[in-house]
């Protein structure tokens, strides 16, 4: 789960939004997933949790479908993203979606390999090393930021990023 616009990322391909809310398969890698333009279905318990706001401009994973419910463009570096939290759900998203919202320490976690992952899949792209820095600089402000919980600093968070990343 993640905020859709990314001032640094957003030259990244992206992927045409639906004009209708029929599904739509996009791949990554060798992972597919499927997009409908619309609220995921966890949405009372996300709000129940008081967790995102802005909940237009954000995009929700539940199995193999990411839910987006604004319709914007969703970059490639952004579905690596959620292709992750696909895989950390395995055969149960439900459950891992009550243990994501009621336990900051596992949803920091999840996010943190999450931003590794999508940090990664930038990284086959750019190869300029202070526009790398800036991207991982960018997505750590989010992981140790408010959405999920002010757990840690930037700093660290870079740090947790680049490890996880193997880059
Ligand atoms: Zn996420």
């Amino acid at each position: 789960m993640l905020k859709q616009a990314i001032g640094w990322l957003k030259f990244f391909k992206g992927s045409t939004p639906e004009k209708s809310s029929n599904a739509k398969v996009i791949g990554s890698g060798n992972i597919t997933m499927r997009v409908l333009n619309r609220k995921p279905p966890m949405l009372d318990k996300i709000l129940a949790a008081n967790m995102f706001p802005k909940l237009e401009s954000t995009i929700y994973t539940y199995g193999d479908t990411i839910y987006n419910p604004s319709g914007q463009p969703i970059p490639d570096h952004l579905i690596a993203h959620e292709a992750r939290h696909f895989k950390q759900q395995g055969n149960d998203p439900g459950a891992w979606w009550d243990k994501y919202l009621a336990d900051k320490e596992f949803r920091f976690n999840q996010e943190a390999e999450a931003y590794a992952t999508q940090y990664r899949f930038v990284c086959e792209s750019v190869k300029d090393r202070n526009i790398r820095f800036r991207i991982l600089h960018y997505l750590a402000g989010i992981l140790a930021g408010p959405t999920y919980g002010n757990i840690t600093t930037r700093v660290k968070a870079m740090e947790i990023i680049k490890q996880k990343s193997n880059i």
